[in-house]
């Protein structure tokens, strides 16, 4: 693929063909590695065909293509993921934001519709999806993003100096360790995977942080800790809204302390338990 003349059809039906055997959307994945790497819009595929793509730009698609062919996912190779109404910078040191994961963000603000809320803290923020999404739908919103990777946090500012012009403020964290305040809603998606889940992980996702992932043994490592300490940090009539994994919940129940009420259990598109919403209780 790296002659001079390549034109954008041969290009996309190169790519797809190279593709095919390895993922199942090849065609979307050319697409958007075309598109993105070559500055390209999708019509342009449609309409454009005969374009000539210079050389150099081939060769950087080319090479973006053999990194889809060894499993690593799209969003590191583009270095973007859209999610909600916006596009994140992700990098390796951040978990990709899932599309499950917007469902968190509706429903915190269908609670803001009800119960306005002045506060939150998005715990395990990674790139920062889901408080940073929050926070551009509630201009009003004070909002803290932390994270125990330091790594992560760069990124998390990153996106919010491109989404939110700057109005967040970030705490490197081991979850509660350096927080001292209260909110009026903490959201988390902890690492959840179990060790089994861990060492049977497709290859994706291995390249996704562990340390974003790995929940323990059972998965609930991470989990048990939150909800232990969930009220300390919650304002009166505040709320902690956490994802986790599929199954889990059985196994949650137990952990929930005497001063943390669950009070809705939210399903994904796939019908799995996905989001717990839990009210503090204490006075
Ligand atoms: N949903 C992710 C996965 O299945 C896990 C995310 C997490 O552990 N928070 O790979």
């Amino acid at each position: 693929m790296s002659d001079s003349a390549t034109t954008l059809g041969d290009l996309f039906d190169r790519s797809c063909h190279l593709l095919k055997p390895v993922s199942e959307t090849h065609q979307l994945d050319a697409e958007i590695l075309i598109t993105e790497l070559g500055h390209l819009q999708k019509h342009h595929l449609i309409l454009e065909k005969n374009r000539i793509i210079p050389a150099e730009i081939t060769e950087q698609i080319t090479r973006a293509v053999k990194r889809r062919i060894n499993g690593e996912p799209i969003a590191y190779i583009t270095g973007k993921r859209w999610f909600y109404k916006h596009q994140f910078c992700v990098t390796p040191a951040v978990l990709i934001p899932r599309p499950e994961t917007e469902l968190l963000v509706e429903r915190v603000l269908k609670r803001h519709k009800k119960h306005p809320i002045e506060s939150l803290l998005d715990m395990c923020t990674g790139s920062g999806c889901i408080g940073i999404s929050i926070a551009s739908e509630i201009p009003s919103l004070s909002v803290i993003l932390s994270d125990i990777s330091t790594d992560a946090l760069a990124i998390a500012s990153q996106n919010s100096h491109t989404i939110l012009k700057d109005k967040i403020r970030l705490i490197q964290s081991d979850l509660y360790e350096n927080i001292s305040e209260k909110f009026d809603i903490i959201t988390v998606n902890p690492p959840y995977l179990t060790q089994n889940d861990m060492e049977n992980r497709e290859i994706p996702v291995q390249y996704e942080p562990e340390m974003a992932l790995d929940g323990g043994k059972n998965g609930l490592l991470l989990i048990g800790e939150i909800l232990q300490n969930a009220s300390r940090f919650l304002n009166k009539d505040g709320i902690l809204i956490m994802e986790i994994g599929a199954g889990q919940v059985p196994e949650i129940k137990p952990l929930i302390p005497s001063d943390l009420k669950m009070v809705e259990i939210i399903k994904d598109y796939a019908h799995i338990e996905r989001h717990l919403l839990f009210c503090s209780i204490s006075s």
